[in-house]
């Protein structure tokens, strides 16, 4: 916030530094941001806010934003079968198909790991506990298929102080009550946090509009989805006068931003819900939030890949359990906490070229989920099918296993010993120059410095079940 002088006072730093040293740091914030008289100012405070055991759809929500910031637990590298469910229903019978899911994930994580051992035998040159984790990563991007979209996960959400209260505006008009409630929560901690910096006013016309907006238009399930559609805006003869632009780019390199003003790229696919989730964190375009649904069914590689005996048994389950998510009392939103993540769902997404490009590229290597990979593949024949010249670095390979998966870990360096369980904690908040606000979902609360480093640690030790916690950093 000291930022703010330079638009008032044109004198150096140092000076600025002495002024805000002087003063009364609430009068200070009062008088520079509140005062200031126009928004942008709060786009140089920032904070970062951590959201435990929240359902997959919070997590979207929050996500759902072109300048999110942060990071997600991974179903992909993380057994996911122990974490708490959110059950909006509340009866009996809900919780007992999230349970059912589950027994299912458990029972079966041991044969589908025997099974990928056949397919995927170790080479001599190929280290054991590496070969021993791609194997686990790779039964977890199958087994991910049957895990409900209700379980919880974590994120994080380093934000600028503007754009919090922005989004937060929108999620607290968001239709599913789970969001909404952690968006209230998230601005009560932060107005303890940032007394000066979240006392909005609020005008009954917008928030009109804001509720009819992302009331009815959170989730979309259009009908006749295409399994693959492309089509674009592109002003191909203009893009023809940079045609050295689009042939010589070299690898890992991003086309030029002015590239964006010729024209956008929609691309209409149908894809599980496990990988829009990934597909969803690219943030330079539009990701329309589908509705996870029996409409499109079960995405046919999770059974593709199963052993035959378990894809029987999978097979069953899916035809009861459909049956009975169907016969729910609850309407067709809160209904998705109950569908599994390999539900299929139709994703519609629209970036520039330059975005397009990356996308397709990045997505298109061995180490993305494979249901994502062949998207990806075919979003990058589409743009290389239609844009005369243009280099496309795609990994066409059709082989989708990838020892790899198995390094990309958070290891020690010195002796690659797994560190899930000791993330950076309370001295990372301390190097970074941090304090720390935490506040439950009851309500907001400020720690004092040794209570903020024991939750930050005790985080990161438990990694499972426990309370829903926001934590807020800056
Ligand atoms: C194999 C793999 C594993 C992963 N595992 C995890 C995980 O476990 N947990 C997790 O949280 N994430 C994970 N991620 C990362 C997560 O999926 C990324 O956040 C996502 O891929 C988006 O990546 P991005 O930032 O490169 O893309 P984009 O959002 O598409 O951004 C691409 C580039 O454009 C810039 N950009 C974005 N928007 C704009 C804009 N509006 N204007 C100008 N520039 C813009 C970005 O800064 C970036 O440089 C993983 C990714 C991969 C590929």
């Amino acid at each position: 916030m000291l930022q703010a002088l330079y638009s008032r006072s044109p004198r150096g730093v140092q000076e600025h530094v002495e002024k805000v040293r002087s003063s009364d740091s609430g009068n200070f914030m009062e008088k520079f941001y509140v005062g200031y008289g126009h928004m942008s100012i709060a786009d140089c405070g920032s904070t970062t806010i951590f959201i435990e055991h929240v359902s997959m759809f919070v997590a979207k929500a929050i996500q759902d934003w072109s300048l999110y910031s942060g990071q997600e637990a991974s179903t992909r590298y993380l057994d996911f079968s122990k974490q708490p469910i959110v059950n909006p229903a509340g009866t009996p019978e809900a919780e007992r198909i999230q349970r059912r899911w589950i027994e299912f994930y458990e029972k079966s994580l041991e044969k589908v790991q025997a099974h990928l051992k056949i397919k995927f035998p170790r080479r001599p040159e190929e280290k054991e506990g590496v070969y021993d984790k791609a194997i686990a990563a790779r039964s977890f991007d199958i087994l991910r298929g049957f895990l409900p979209a209700g379980a919880t996960t974590f994120l994080s959400w380093h934000t600028n102080l503007r754009q919090a209260h922005e989004k937060l505006a929108l999620l607290e008009h968001h239709p599913l009550k789970e969001v909404r409630e952690v968006a209230i929560n998230i601005r009560e901690a932060l107005k303890v946090k940032y007394k000066n910096s979240f006392d909005h006013p609020k005008f009954e016309q917008q928030e009109a509009y804001w509720e009819k907006y992302v009331g009815e238009h959170s989730f979309s399930c259009p009908d006749n989805h295409p399994d693959f559609g492309f089509s674009h805006t592109l002003e191909l003869d203009k893009l023809k006068e940079y045609e050295e632009l689009l042939t010589g780019r070299p690898l890992k390199t991003n086309l030029p931003h002015f590239i964006s003003k010729f024209g956008q790229c929609t691309f209409d696919f149908k894809l599980d819900f496990g990988s829009f989730r990934d597909l969803q964190r690219h943030r330079n375009g539009v990701c329309k939030m589908p509705l996870l649904s029996a409409k499109y069914g079960f995405y046919p590689w999770y059974l593709d890949e199963l052993p035959e005996d378990v894809r029987a048994e999978a097979q069953q389950l899916l035809a009861e359990q459909e049956k009975a998510i169907m016969e729910l009392p609850v309407n067709d939103l809160d209904r998705q906490y109950y569908f599994p993540m390999g539900y299929t769902i139709t994703a519609s997404v629209t970036y520039a070229l330059p975005a397009s490009v990356y996308v397709a590229e990045l997505r298109s290597n061995k180490t993305v989920h494979p249901t994502l990979r062949v998207r990806a593949q075919q979003m990058g024949r589409a743009l290389r099918d239609s844009v005369p010249g243009l280099t496309m670095y795609l990994d066409e390979n059709p082989d989708d296993w990838d020892i790899r998966r198995g390094t990309q870990d958070i290891i020690k360096k010195e002796d690659e010993k797994i560190q899930h369980n000791s993330m950076p904690g309370p001295e990372h908040g301390h190097r970074s120059g941090g304090t720390t606000t935490m506040a439950s979902a009851g309500g907001p609360g400020v720690l004092p410095q040794n209570d903020q480093q024991t939750q930050f640690a005790r985080t990161a030790e438990r990694g499972d079940n426990g309370e829903k916690d926001l934590g807020i950093s800056s």
